[in-house]
């Protein structure tokens, strides 16, 4: 008999309701839950796939089913029982502990994780053993985003939801490929396109993307020049009087100190710095203003989509500051159609930031800086303190561990060792850690091979919890069938595994000897104290429960006790959540990529997403019908630069910066802009054998990649590297 299961997609931001059809212990169909209001039953042709990346045939070949010890570095792991590898790592922290300090250990999370799995892993890092070393690929993903709203209008939240699409009048996607990145959130545009005719999109991406493809106006901009881009549209704005001055003076701060910037930002140099013409960057201005004849006073609403393009940079909070700068002079936010909304890469980096699961934040959104912020936690969590050293962030962790100042590293449902930028540095790391756990549903990641510990754990499917989506609704995941394997020995639930730990560490380590901080049995225990942290906060989640969620489906924050529903947008009155309740204009001065092109390097090289792939393959590499779009990775270049250089479509190059090498097939692409080349993030190291210029083994596109990041968010520059291309000579 067909049992069928709610639950959410785990693969994007867009957050999916999927339905899980089940036999047995088998997953055998998944469909869109039509009652989902992030999809309303659409999928996308990975999240349609899903219930084949989960068969027993898959799983046989690609999940970890039992803890594993590696004796020595190299070498085939053994296995060994539960209670042995979560003896042998409690130990094992608490001596590293114990020897050189709280700070020499680390955790290294995964926007895939749970919100609950989250909250367990930041309470045992920053409440137990005394650490903020704990950060996650969200860093990757949604740090500038982060970084960028709270800078500007006081809170980490995106202010408006998915049905701003459809009232939208002008829609402004930059540095996003939502066509392939967030495909049933392109569907909603396409819908909005076809039913109002005077919608106008504006697509502003270095490479001509899918999106590009039904935009009224495209700016293939430079890369990197989105703040010069931004401040140029709000000089042409100042000049025309298209801000709204009004709603400026009544909401806002920071004004006059931002036009004084901008004095140099002249049409003529932005459209030289960002290559393109005077003429386009005036026709965004005026569409962005919502300024267009026509429009008698009354503004045509703008909502703005942004992701990687933005975030991935080495001026990733300006880049956002910049554009939300944009809403705030045009009043273009808080009012349906209007507002910047983020695009979260991953389906729950949002409630990781929602539980402070990052190296500088704490839970409940509040700042690890602030002294109030952490009695109120530790009073929460019922701790003597939570330390007030900002904790090391993803690409900090590494170098600390290559440095030697992080001797221990656990790192849950993440795969460093081929995404993390500048992987001749993540390998130095990986190899001098004296102890390395990895937590992981999957035994074919690179990860695995450089793990002293592997514990298997459970995934989509099997495990339970909620996730926030990209416009702030939580939704749940839900089991539909048992872990594989053995009961005693077999993959267990991420939280549980940190439970279990944490139990096991505190009786060991005497100077924060509290105990019982860890009384959870479910994850629904581990939500009732996450709920009751956002108490007041801007987040204030006390009206929701999981019977909630279970009667009344996904529900967006904030939703405080007493109220019935949770907010679509913020801001519709004006307040902002800032000392005097004004948004505040950031000044924000354009700065190059970090590595620009040079006579040496000639190309700049940008990573990014295929339609049908996820992350490292480790679930959608699984199925032969997601290659049918692209089987291989390739280097992509404009045909005039092939030609320039000889090469024919199909010829092996090497491409290489000032970290590392890789060889792959050249593929001509008209969408690419000239000097700019690009290569897909999903291949690892079995797919591109690389090698660093220490001869260290590397997987993928991040032996090219620089590990350069913004001063601010600390998210790297994973969109741009000096790279040259030259023809492989075959043996
Ligand atoms: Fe899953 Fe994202 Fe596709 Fe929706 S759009 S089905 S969440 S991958």
């Amino acid at each position: 008999m067909t049992h069928e299961t709610r639950s959410t997609c785990p693969y994007c931001g867009v957050g999916c309701g999927v339905i899980i059809e089940s036999q047995g212990d088998q997953v055998t169909g998944v469909r869109g839950d039509p009652g989902h209001p992030a999809n309303f039953g659409r999928l996308c042709s990975k999240g349609a796939t899903l219930h084949l990346t989960a068969s027993a045939a898959v799983t046989r070949q690609t999940r970890l089913m039992q803890p594993m010890q590696r004796l020595r570095r190299h070498e085939a792991p053994v296995p060994l029982a539960w209670d042995a590898a979560l003896g042998l790592a409690s130990q094992t922290f608490a001596r590293i502990t114990r020897e050189h300090g709280p700070d020499a250990v680390g955790f290294y999370l995964s926007g895939q994780l749970l919100t609950e799995d989250y909250y367990v892993f930041n309470k045992l890092s920053k409440g137990l053993i005394g650490t903020n070393n704990v950060d996650t690929n969200s860093r990757l993903c949604m740090s500038s985003a982060v970084a960028g709203y709270k800078q500007t209008l006081g809170m980490d939240a995106p202010p408006a939801c998915y049905d701003d699409v459809s009232h939208a009048q002008r829609l402004f996607i930059v540095g996003s490929n939502t066509a392939w990145a967030h495909p049933v959130l392109f569907r909603r545009i396409e819908d909005a396109k076809a039913a109002n005719p005077a919608l106008k999109i504006i697509v502003v991406d270095p490479r001509r993307t899918d999106t590009a493809a039904i935009a009224d106006l495209y700016l293939p901009i430079q890369p990197g020049t989105d703040v010069m881009l931004f401040n140029g549209m709000l000089h042409i704005m100042l000049w025309e009087g298209w801000i709204d001055a009004a709603w400026i003076a009544a909401h806002t701060s920071g004004f006059d100190a931002l036009k004084a910037t901008l004095r140099d930002c002249t049409p003529a140099l932005v459209a030289q710095v960002c290559g393109i013409t005077k003429e386009d960057l005036y026709v965004a201005a005026q569409l962005f203003a919502g300024a267009s004849a026509g429009d008698a006073g009354r503004r045509a609403p703008t909502l703005s989509l942004y992701c990687q393009g933005l975030n991935q940079s080495s001026s990733g909070t300006a880049k956002n500051a910049a554009l939300i700068n944009l809403h705030l002079a045009t009043g273009q936010i808080g009012r349906p159609g209007a507002g910047p909304f983020s695009l979260t890469g991953q389906p729950n980096a949002m409630g990781g930031r929602e539980v402070g699961g990052m190296a500088n934040l704490l839970s409940a959104h509040r700042d690890l800086a602030n002294p109030q912020h952490r009695a109120e936690v530790a009073a929460l969590w019922g701790v003597p303190s939570v330390p007030d050293q900002p904790g090391k962030t993803a690409v900090e962790m590494f170098q600390a561990a290559a440095d030697g100042e992080i001797r221990a590293l656990w790192i849950a449902c993440t795969n460093p060792a081929q995404s993390m930028p500048d992987q001749a540095l993540v390998r130095r790391a990986l190899e001098r850690c004296e102890f390395v756990v990895v937590q992981e549903a999957f035994a074919t990641t690179a990860t695995c091979d450089y793990a002293d510990l592997l514990l298997p754990a459970t995934t989509w499917s099997e495990k339970e919890g909620t996730v926030t989506n990209s416009e702030r609704r939580i939704s749940r995941v839900r089991a539909a069938v048992p872990p594989p394997g053995s009961a005693q020995n077999g993959p267990r639930h991420d939280w549980a595994i940190a439970v279990d730990f944490a139990r096991r560490l505190e009786p060991l380590l005497p100077v924060r000897a509290e105990t019982g901080l860890f009384p959870y049995d479910t994850p629904e225990a581990i939500w009732n104290e996450h709920r009751e942290s956002t108490r007041g906060r801007d987040l204030d989640i006390t009206g929701l429960s999981y019977a909630r969620l279970d009667d009344a489906g996904p529900q967006q924050w904030p939703l405080p006790e007493g109220e019935t529903v949770g907010k679509a947008r913020l801001y519709e009155d004006g307040v902002f959540p800032t000392p005097d309740g004004r948004a505040r204009f950031a000044a924000t001065t354009y700065r190059p990529v970090a590595e620009p092109r040079e006579s040496r390097y000639p190309f700049s090289l940008s990573t990014g997403r295929l339609r049908d792939q996820w992350h490292g393959m480790s679930r959608t590499g699984t199925l032969g019908r997601l290659f049918g779009h692209v089987a291989e990775p390739a280097v992509q270049l404009h045909p005039q630069d092939m030609a320039r250089r000889g090469l024919q479509e199909g010829d092996l190059v090497h491409v290489t910066s000032r970290r590392g090498s890789i060889v792959l097939p050249v593929q001509g692409a008209s969408e690419m802009g000239l000097s700019q080349a690009f290569i897909a993030m999903h291949w690892g190291g079995e797919f591109l054998g690389g090698v660093s210029s220490m001869g260290v083994r590397l997987a993928g596109v991040n032996a090219l990649t620089t590990s350069a990041f913004c001063p601010n968010s600390k998210q790297p520059e994973l969109k741009h590297a000096a790279v040259k291309i030259l023809k492989a000579e075959l043996p």
